[in-house]
């Protein structure tokens, strides 16, 4: 095995990620993360592709979900158009 070793661009942590030098030949020759290495992780994966660890990607996969949690005007809508604050502007209803 060697080490590879990726630099977290959010937190600038430095992460070691252990895969076969055949394999990492072939990654640097074009193979896809997932082909050459499919015994890594999604974590390691995607620190070899981004460098984001897997600290960084909870935080920022929490904060997508924290504005999901905000209030969506357009559920607000009906399908025939009509709006709770404006009424109706359609004239099928
Ligand atoms: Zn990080």
């Amino acid at each position: 095995m060697i080490s590879i070793f990726t630099t977290c661009p959010i937190c600038g942590h430095e992460n070691e990620i252990q895969v076969y030098p055949e394999d990492y030949l072939k990654w640097q020759a074009g193979a896809l993360v997932q082909d050459a290495f499919p015994y890594l992780s999604a974590d390691d994966r995607e620190m070899l592709i981004s460098g984001i660890c897997p600290d960084c990607w909870d935080k920022m996969f929490n904060d997508e979900e924290a504005e999901e949690d905000e209030p969506d005007f357009e559920d607000d809508v009906d399908e025939c158009g009509y709006d709770p604050y404006l009424g109706c502007y359609t004239e099928d209803c």
